[in-house]
């Protein structure tokens, strides 16, 4: 039958796995197709995750810093928060990087084809565009069709209180009071945001803990000051029913001390988790294998169970993160063009962008714990911290994990302000296979939150200089 077009490797999704992938291979000289549904390069982490989620919470960041001055000398006043010009600010910056990876495909002859794509066979795929059915015939795929928003069934979905990620990222308006049902790393940076801008909080997590993957101290750093700021914080409790009442949702808490009486709320974000979307691309027809959850299991080349096709990013599983999306998209993207290389990375960063920010990598408490893996840990509090005390902000630790014998860094985690970007140096202690000693030698600046790593690392060894 008729073939559109050809190339050496068609990528399914634009997101940051299949543009970091679909660039990669054309540097190495391949004939690229990427195939996206939506006009902006990007996916959700351009278009409705990391960039737009991070530019309100920066504006967050602005207004409680500004906010809290009042109480050391500086009073600004109430800040006017106007939701539109927000937006706006919001989607430009979100503009900027989806028409620069445009720019960028252009300058590597990849073309870029609109449309939803399927696969039917192994070797072609159809493609829905506004101009009709293309067929493109490819050596190669790489599937990076990522992830959608985890719905709860029996929501009324078709209410406008009711929002996804998605919809709490259109800001449309600042919401009295709202429910936010998922107490992970989304729920709470969305929480955080609108916290900010003044609508009174209540957060709803079914665990008995909020940010389930991250260790308890952590996590108590930031439940602290949230705890404070918000109307509530429920935890091993869960939304059984949610009604609309006119514009407002009513919802029903059950669980560790919910009130017996239904809430009403002006919006309502479920944040539950993330589904791969690996049910609609046609895999059947290309002999790909999706397993129950309908992730695409890959090997360490990203390869599936087809050996020219391979899979990326959210949909080849947890975690959902974007840097390793896109480490993985460069992995499929060299083997393909031949070179010996795998997916064999130490640990996969997490970062919670909410206030205060908690980061965390490689071997946590949690884990240990629960596969008997020996380990010590240190802890540095932020309270004694001279750099964390002039931003008035000395909610904080610095934790190492690592080794009893070799004193070898295993994990570690950083709860407070930029611990995002702090916790790099503990990423790449670990990939270097960096003990407590090359840490506790290293020279830091002074004052520095990044200190605090090398004063963690003192206090493991026993030897912590008592130092502001
Ligand atoms: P995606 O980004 O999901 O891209 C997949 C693309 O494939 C989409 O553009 C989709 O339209 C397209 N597609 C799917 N099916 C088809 C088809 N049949 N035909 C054509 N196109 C198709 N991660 C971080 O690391 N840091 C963060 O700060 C962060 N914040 C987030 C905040 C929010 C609110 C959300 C929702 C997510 C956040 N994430 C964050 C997660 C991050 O967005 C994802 O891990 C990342 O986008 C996954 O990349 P991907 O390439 O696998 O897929």
């Amino acid at each position: 039958s008729r073939i559109d077009g050809e190339c050496d490797t068609l990528v399914l999704g634009a997101g940051p796995g299949g543009y970091t992938a679909a660039f990669r291979a054309a540097d190495l000289g391949q004939k690229v197709i990427l195939v996206e549904r939506y006009a902006a390069l990007g996916g959700v982490c351009l278009n409705v995750g990391c960039i737009p989620s991070k530019a309100f919470l920066h504006a967050a960041r602005v207004i409680t810093e500004a906010d809290e001055m009042a109480g050391f000398g500086i009073r600004m006043g109430k800040p006017v928060i106007e939701a539109e010009n927000l937006r706006t600010w919001k989607n430009h910056v979100v503009k900027k990087l989806t028409d620069g990876l445009a720019s960028l495909a252009r300058a590597r002859q990849v073309q870029v084809v609109q449309g939803t794509g399927s696969f039917t066979s192994p070797h072609t795929m159809t493609i829905q565009t506004a101009e009709g059915e293309k067929r493109i015939r490819f050596v190669h795929a790489i599937i990076a069709a990522g992830s959608s928003a985890t719905r709860i069934p029996g929501f009324p979905y078709d209410h406008p209180a009711l929002m996804d990620s998605t919809g709490a990222l259109d800001l449309q308006n600042i919401p009295e009071k709202m429910l936010v049902i998922g107490g992970g790393i989304i729920g709470l940076e969305m929480a955080c945001a609108y916290d900010a801008f003044g609508t009174r909080i209540t957060v709803v997590e079914a665990a008995p803990q909020l940010v389930a993957s991250a260790d308890a101290d952590v996590v108590r750093i930031l439940h602290n000051r949230i705890s404070q700021r918000y109307e509530a914080i429920y935890l091993n409790t869960r939304v059984t029913a949610l009604e609309p009442k006119g514009d407002l949702l009513q919802a029903r808490l059950e669980g560790e001390g919910a009130p017996a009486e239904p809430q009403k709320f002006d919006k309502v974000l479920v944040a539950v988790g993330r589904r791969p979307n690996g049910r609609a691309i046609g895999a059947e027809n290309a002999g790909v294998r999706i397993d129950e959850a309908g992730f695409i299991p890959v090997d360490s080349e990203q390869r599936t169970n087809i050996p020219h096709i391979f899979a990326i990013g959210d949909i080849c599983g947890e975690p959902m993160l974007a840097h390793k999306a896109s480490a993985q998209g460069k992995v499929a993207a060299e083997v393909i063009a031949g070179e010996k290389t795998a997916f064999d990375v130490q640990t996969i960063p997490s970062v919670a962008y909410t206030d205060p920010e908690i980061a965390w990598m490689g071997l946590t408490e949690i884990e240990a714990q629960s596969r008997g893996i020996p380990y010590e840990k240190s802890v540095f509090p932020w309270s004694a911290s001279g750099r964390a005390l002039t931003m008035a902000r000395d909610d904080g630790l610095t934790k190492l994990i690592w080794d009893p014998d070799t004193k070898k860094i295993m994990g570690g985690a950083i709860a407070g302000m930029n611990a995002g970007e702090l916790l790099a140096e503990l990423v790449l202690a670990l990939e270097m296979g960096a003990d407590l000693e090359d840490m506790a030698l290293t020279v830091h600046a002074h004052p520095t939150l990044s200190e605090t790593v090398m004063l963690a690392a003192e206090a493991g060894l026993g030897s912590i200089t008592d130092l502001y």
